[in-house]
């Protein structure tokens, strides 16, 4: 999608701090982190969100998660617990129009979220 900030991301369009990459997912630190730990893992096609990806049956949405904890035993914070997020829709507070799975961690998280 041309028009899409995480699409340019994927193209190198525009810089990212990658942290983790397969040949379809990739993962690069949120530009404004809310604890220690917070990457973003996207597939590299374009979906609009967590139901897309859910709905493309191709086993996408298997790798988006082990890509997630993968990053998280990368990171350093499997074993302490981190949490994985994925803002759907306005009520969420999704921003980005590209599926995108925050992994957070490094830190105490308060539950239930604001
Ligand atoms: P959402 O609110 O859609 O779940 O999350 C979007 C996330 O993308 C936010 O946490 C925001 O900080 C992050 N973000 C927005 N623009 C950029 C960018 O250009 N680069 C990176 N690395 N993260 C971004
Ligand atoms: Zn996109």
């Amino acid at each position: 999608m041309t028009d899409c900030l995480f699409c340019k991301i994927v193209a190198k369009e525009i810089p990212a701090a990658v942290v983790h990459e397969t040949e379809r997912t990739l993962a690069f630190r949120d530009v404004n982190p809310q604890a220690p730990t917070h990457v973003l893992v996207i597939p590299k096609g374009h979906y609009e969100n967590a139901a897309a990806l859910a709905a493309a049956d191709d086993g996408l949405a298997d790798a988006v998660l082990k890509a997630a904890h993968d990053v998280a035993v990368q990171e350093g914070v499997a074993d302490t617990g981190y949490r994985l997020v994925f803002n759907t829709g306005p009520q969420a507070g999704q921003t980005v129009f590209h599926v995108h799975g925050h992994v957070l961690g490094g830190r105490g998280l308060q539950w239930p979220p604001g």
